[in-house]
């Protein structure tokens, strides 16, 4: 054992080693110390016998290749570009909302100059990062004010904080959801400081149940959309206008959190638009910029001036500050909107494709993957899904290709086109690429990462 340790080189001797002089001296240090480190307590420990023969044939040369190897993946960029075959639109895990290249480009001027984001050119003084996107959406809305934070967690966040600190929040025991990434309403409003007032069951919630548990110390009725899963069968919810309606005339705050609001562009969704909701003029509402919006991560707050201006003024805002890359992507966003150019918003443009467009895309695809003829191929429907926690009932009809290898099992040909970023799903034993989020570009690159793995 101290033989197999003396045997360790010095890390002075790898630092000044010739091949790692175009190195940065720091970053080596690091990655060298925690490797020779690692190797020291494999050798102390001893009692495994294959690990003990292993290091016996360590040498200086073998330790300094392996430290080559880290450095360059640390210092090669892990983010990468994917390919979207899952027909889920705003996948979470794949970055959510993607951005059209026509905004990107609108918006680059603005983040390689100064701008005025918190300047007001008119009377030279500071102003407010928030006014630039405000009347847009107000106009769109038909709402009294809007206010934008850092995404839909820190909405909620920052109303309970403001409005129900140390007041109980009224809550159907049905929409004490999780969300995902460890996002639970019921924790998030008690981290902010509420009391937790439930009502009704799990499955059956009715209009006296919220009437009922109205006390002195209510502030607040929250509804919480249901994002990512579905009750049916003997089920109740209280409408989000009749809660409106009871929190006016117990004079207490209505806050709805939307979840993934969407505007407009899904022409058959089964859910009520963010306009429709709006015009129950709620109290407070909030919805998520990246998810059914298409826009940048933030969390998008409209309802009544007075309860806005609070929540203005709450200390807790700096943390939760909106940046400027995602106001000037909303910006952009909402003037899309405006425009009806559903082009420059991918997630919409993607969710309103024509069904014979996406069998268009995928008989050219399926002439580019016939020459490979490892391959089975063939053309089938599909059903795609929004995504990010919104529409969990709704199906987007869509058109694909099934894949089966002659000789590689599916789950080893998944993890080799995984690997060179084609993202696709396994059903029946086949592999399926759903032709809906994917771009004209695409169809050759999955020729050629087919072509590599065949
Ligand atoms: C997604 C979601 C959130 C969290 O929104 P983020 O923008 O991801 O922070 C909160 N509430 C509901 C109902 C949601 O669906």
């Amino acid at each position: 054992m101290r033989n197999l340790l003396s045997k360790l080189p010095k890390i002075d001797i790898i630092l000044k080693d010739t091949q790692f002089k175009n190195h940065n001296l720091l970053l080596l240090k690091k990655i060298a110390q925690n490797y020779l480190q690692a190797l020291r307590e494999q050798i102390l420990k001893k009692d495994n016998q294959d690990i003990q023969k292993q290091l016996k044939e360590l040498d200086y040369k073998k330790i300094t290749q392996e430290i080559e190897q880290i450095y360059k993946t640390t210092f090669s960029s892990t983010i990468q570009p994917l390919i979207n075959a899952t027909g889920i639109v705003a996948q979470t895990n794949l970055g959510r909302s993607i951005f059209s290249p026509k905004i990107i480009k609108e918006i680059t001027p603005l983040l390689c100059e100064y701008n005025n984001l918190e300047y007001d050119i008119a009377i030279g003084r500071r102003g407010e990062r928030y006014g630039h996107i405000k009347n847009i959406i107000c106009g769109i809305l038909g709402c009294e004010d809007a206010f934008v934070v850092n995404n839909n967690a820190a909405a909620v966040l920052l109303i309970i904080n403001t409005f129900a600190k140390n007041k109980e929040v009224i809550i159907s025991r049905g929409e004490l959801i999780e969300v995902g990434g460890n996002f639970r309403i019921p924790e998030v409003i008690i981290s902010a400081g509420g009391i937790l007032k439930e009502v009704g069951s799990t499955n059956k919630t009715h209009l006296n149940d919220y009437e009922e548990a109205i006390c002195e110390n209510s502030s607040l009725i929250i509804k919480v959309h249901q994002s990512n899963f579905k009750q049916t069968g003997f089920t109740a919810e209280v409408e989000v206008d009749k809660l409106i309606e009871l929190a006016h005339k117990y004079n207490i705050i209505d806050y709805y959190d939307i979840g993934s609001g969407y505007l407009k562009g899904i022409s058959n969704s089964i859910e009520p638009s963010l306009q429709q909701i709006a015009s129950l003029k709620p109290s407070l509402a909030s919805f998520s910029g990246d998810k059914l919006f298409g826009g940048p991560q933030a969390g998008i707050i409209f309802g009544k001036k007075t309860l806005i201006e609070r929540l203005k003024k709450n200390h807790l805002l700096r943390a939760l500050r909106v940046d400027k890359f995602s106001i000037f992507m909303l910006q952009a966003t909402l003037k899309a909107y405006l425009q009806d150019d559903f082009e420059a918003i991918p997630t919409i443009a993607m969710l309103g494709a024509k069904e014979t467009e996406l069998h268009d895309k995928a008989n050219k695809l399926l002439e580019l993957l016939s020459p490979i003829k490892a391959l089975k191929c063939n053309l089938i429907s599909l059903n795609s899904k929004a995504g990010g926690g919104s529409l969990p009932d709704q199906d987007f009809p869509s058109c694909g290709i099934g894949i089966v290898h002659t000789s590689l099992k599916t789950q080893i040909l998944n993890d080799k086109i995984r690997q060179k970023g084609l993202i696709a799903r396994i059903k029946d034993d086949k592999i399926l690429l759903d032709m809906r989020c994917l771009m004209s570009h695409h169809l050759i690159k999955i020729q050629q990462i087919f072509q590599e793995v065949s």
